[in-house]
């Protein structure tokens, strides 16, 4: 059964029409460049955005970009181009000049001329057709470590000799994480990040409205389950102690989709999420591991919640049922129960590592109680590593 209905849209090169959450930040670059829509072509602006991987750094400048060409042109009349490039790819100022010149078209003659001379035969391109040149330099930290000062001056300076070829040319340096501006030269630091927008790790509430659109762009309708989306928003939301990464948050329903339709399942179901999880979490490895840190009875807790989980088969169990569960547990291990407040603070300590999740219930149940599940899918192997954990400890 085929559920995903555009897998491109689903790659994390694709930039969706709508980024939820970026709006502002959108608006905000606006802001920087709103003298441009004046007309006046020789106003250089730089920005520098800051933010961890995943936090849509390079989508949301790129829909910036294209959206702020179109307006130009389209409501003030204003020619504006805009350049991606990526300075991981293209590392050296010649390779980021030949990179912008092939954006443009613009043939640049083989014989071997500096970088200096094709910024400036862009220049003067962009002088004849009155444009002016947006350039993302993405990555941006790989530039800072491989450049020369005098390379890095070129770009983000405005000497007097050379500001006629910067002035038609504005810039937004994309870095991730702020310490890479750190290590420059206080000089040209203050000149760059004179402006500074940051993007922070997303909240999980703000990974379930991105997921949330991504679903309805790429799968077919009802195809993905809405525990799908809360589970892969709680596990990387920043807010619940995730990493706030929407790339693997999409990466992560991504694969879940392709499991369910491995398994020939007509929806995408919580244990397909949580077995793509198991797949792309680095971290997966480090939480089996930490198992072996665990003393006798927080093991036996865990055991306890995987057999009410198996037998109920449901998602989640009260803390009530759990507690019973690890009671009659420790019995047939032959060891006394531990009080409910030590109980709890296992709970924590299990939780901390990462291997199970809580929730307070909504309504409709009495009162407000905890429920518990197993962050990782319930698997065979990981219920016989952690029998083999709790034997050596009896
Ligand atoms: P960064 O450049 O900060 O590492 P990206 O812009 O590459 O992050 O984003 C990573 C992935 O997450 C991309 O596939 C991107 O489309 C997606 N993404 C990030 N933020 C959003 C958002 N607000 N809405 C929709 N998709 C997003």
């Amino acid at each position: 059964v085929l559920i995903i209905k555009h897998k491109d849209k689903l790659s994390p090169d694709y930039v969706p029409e709508n980024l939820p959450h970026r709006e502002e930040k959108i608006k905000e670059l606006g802001f920087v460049f709103r003298d441009l829509l004046a007309g006046d072509a020789k106003d250089s602006e730089r920005v520098v955005i800051v933010g961890r991987t995943g936090t849509g750094k390079t989508a949301t400048v790129r829909l910036f970009g294209k959206n702020f060409e179109d307006i130009a042109e389209r409501e003030y009349g204003v020619k504006v181009k805009y350049v991606h490039v990526n300075c991981y790819r293209h590392r050296t100022l010649y390779l980021i000049s030949q990179e912008i010149a092939n954006a443009l078209k613009l043939p640049i003659p083989s014989r071997g001329l500096s970088a200096q001379e094709v910024f400036k035969i862009i220049h003067e391109y962009l002088d004849r057709r009155n444009i002016h040149l947006i350039v993302a330099l993405d990555e941006f930290g790989h530039f800072l470590n491989t450049a020369n000062t005098e390379e890095i001056y070129f770009l983000v300076r405005l000497y007097d000799e050379i500001s006629a070829i910067i002035k038609r040319i504005s810039y937004i340096f994309i870095v991730n994480e702020s310490h890479s501006i750190y290590k420059l030269d206080r000089s040209i630091r203050d000149h760059i990040a004179r402006r500074l927008i940051e993007f922070p790790p997303y909240r999980s509430m703000e990974l379930y409205d991105i997921l949330k659109y991504r679903v309805d762009e790429a799968f077919n309708d009802n195809a993905v389950d809405d525990e799908v989306l809360q589970f892969i928003s709680n596990t990387y939301g920043y807010d619940k102690g995730g990493n706030g990464n929407a790339r693997i948050a999409i990466e992560t329903l991504s694969l879940a989709g392709e499991i369910a339709e491995k398994e020939g399942s007509p929806v995408v179901l919580l244990d397909h999420a949580k077995k793509a999880n198991s797949t792309i979490n680095p971290e997966i490895q480090e939480i089996v591991d930490s198992l072996s840190y665990l003393d006798l009875h927080q093991l036996i807790l865990l055991k306890a919640l995987i057999r009410v989980l198996n037998k109920s088969k449901a998602d989640e169990v009260t803390m009530g049922t759990l507690e019973e569960e690890y009671i009659s547990l420790a019995r047939e291990f032959n060891e006394e129960p531990r009080r409910h407040t030590q109980v709890y603070e296992y709970l924590r300590k299990l939780k901390v590592i990462g291997i199970i999740n809580t929730r307070q219930s909504g309504k409709g149940m009495r009162g407000r109680t905890t429920l518990v599940s197993l962050s990782l899918p319930l698997d065979k192997r990981l219920d016989d590593y952690i029998m083999q954990q709790i034997v050596v400890r009896l």
